[in-house]
């Protein structure tokens, strides 16, 4: 192979890493390395619910691709088949049409969207929290509904605009709730008459909220969020949604226009064209992140089913931003030993904890089985972001606007995004469409073809 050409799949945690990895290790001019995706960022997603209460702007959270990579190329659009007979990913363009992007080494690190569940209303009225839209979004919807009750006389509109639920008891969930409640607070300074008919429920199927972080601190994480006037409600879920109310399944008709979903996150579909077994949509791999039986093909992060080498407890590593950055190493590492015909690592790494910031001065974490609370929590949880996001040029962005709060306070403006009406939802937000594992082959085939054709190759 005289230039080997590596395809790197999604701008993410894995992704990005991966590619940066890459240009590390291998010489200039030694290989071409193309990355595919439908945004030049990569979304620092632990920071969203920051994002979403205004306390950082969205560009701080956004890492630019072309900041953090030098000889990368970009290929803007979503990968919708993978075709592994003709070594060709079958990329869709922003423009609709279908480009072959062929490989010798690919890596796989497309994530996941947020899950949907057959409830009645939901693909129609609950908002999302994953992207960068949504997340601007929904503070500009959050906040016209307290414009808009506060502009109303009727009680019952009032109730429905002030009241928000919050679904999924996970770091999303909670720190979504959390913030926007904080914002509510802020907001409600302006219309003192809404105080008091505000309010925020965070409602989880599951007995506890974050079990990641142990009993203890899981207890914990439920008083701050109480204190906070967030009602949680466990063991429950919705049954149905409409415009102005959420039904739960204790049976609770609560009046309400604001759904915000973040009860979990599946694998991107993109997984299942590749025509290999897949774990509950997640693509299956070897301890070294290979597919198995597609020795060029490499996946990781959350759309990866990676074994857990280094934990008794469970089978596969968590679908968490700290395991895919580390995935990447190793699958940048073994994409140049598989080019150098050498041995291939395993993949090997001990959780380190988990941290939570619940805005204001709260925030949970646990560091190597450590438990922290107040504020050597929030030290740690900031410090472990400003330390993850790669690029300084963000980490500055990130100190300034939280050194510009602390300083002058909360902004609580609307700057116009929902204007009109309600913004689309998670569902439509995230839809694309993918081939089926034989329409990928064929398709691949049929590009590489028409592309052979033109070229004259
Ligand atoms: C609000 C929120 C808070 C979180 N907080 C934490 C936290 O505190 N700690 C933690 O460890 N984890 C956290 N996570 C989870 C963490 O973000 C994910 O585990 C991590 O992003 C997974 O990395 P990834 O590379 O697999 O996917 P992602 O980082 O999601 O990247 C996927 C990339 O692929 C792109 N893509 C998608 N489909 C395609 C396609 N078909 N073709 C090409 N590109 C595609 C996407 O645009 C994106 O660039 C949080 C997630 C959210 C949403």
């Amino acid at each position: 192979m005289s230039r080997p050409r590596i395809v790197v799949v999604g701008s993410g945690f894995g992704g990005l890493t991966t590619v940066r990895h890459l240009e590390r290790r291998i010489p200039e001019g030694a290989a071409d390395i193309a990355l595919v995706a439908p945004h030049d960022y990569m979304l620092y997603s632990p920071l969203l619910p920051q994002v979403a209460s205004g306390l950082l702007t969205p560009q701080s959270v956004a890492m630019s691709v072309h900041r953090l990579t030098r000889r990368t190329r970009f290929v803007p659009g979503y990968a919708v088949g993978v075709d592994t007979r003709e070594r060709t990913l079958v990329v869709r363009r922003p423009t609709g049409e279908l480009a072959p992007c062929p490989y010798d080494r690919l890596v796989l690190a497309p994530g996941g969207l947020t899950r949907e569940f057959d409830i009645p209303g939901l693909t129609e009225h609950a908002y999302g929290a994953k992207t960068l839209a949504e997340a601007v979004l929904l503070r500009d919807h959050v906040l016209s509904q307290l414009e808009l009750a506060n502009d109303s006389k009727d009680p019952q509109e009032r109730e429905e605009r002030c009241r928000f639920v919050v679904v999924g008891g996970g770091y999303t969930g909670v720190e979504t709730a959390a913030s926007l409640m904080r914002l509510c607070q802020e907001a409600a300074r302006r219309y003192p008459e809404l105080r008091s008919v505000i309010r925020w429920h965070l409602v989880d199927i599951a007995p506890k909220v974050l079990p990641e972080l142990g009993d203890r601190l899981g207890r914990k994480a439920l008083d701050l969020l109480r204190d906070l006037g967030i009602e949680v409600t466990l063991k429950v879920s919705v049954r149905e949604v409409t415009a102005d109310k959420v039904v739960l399944t204790d049976g609770r008709a609560l009046p309400c226009r604001t759904l915000i979903w973040t009860a979990g996150v599946s694998p991107s579909p993109l997984m299942e064209t590749v025509g290999r077994p897949t774990l509950r949509g997640r693509l299956e791999v070897g301890a070294d992140l290979s597919v198995p039986g597609l020795p060029d093909v490499f996946a990781i992060g959350d759309a990866a089913a990676v074994p857990d080498l280094s934990s008794d407890d469970s089978a596969y590593c968590p679908p968490t931003a700290q395991y895919a950055g580390r995935q990447a190493a190793t699958a940048a590492q073994n994409v140049v030993n598989s080019i150098l015909g050498r041995p291939l690592r395993e993949f090997r790494h001990k959780d380190l904890g988990l941290v939570v910031d619940l805005s204001g001065s709260d925030a949970l974490a646990r560091v190597l089985r450590f438990d922290l609370s107040g504020l050597p929590a929030l030290g740690v949880t900031r410090g472990y972001h400003l330390m993850s996001v790669p690029s300084s040029t963000a980490r500055a962005r990130i100190v300034a606007n939280w050194g510009i709060r602390a300083l002058t306070g909360g902004e609580t403006s609307r700057l116009g995004f929902a204007d009109n009406g309600r913004p689309s939802s998670f569902v439509a937000n995230e839809r694309v469409d993918y081939l089926d594992p034989e329409a990928a082959q064929k398709e691949g085939a049929r590009l590489l073809e028409n592309e052979r054709a033109r070229h004259g190759g």
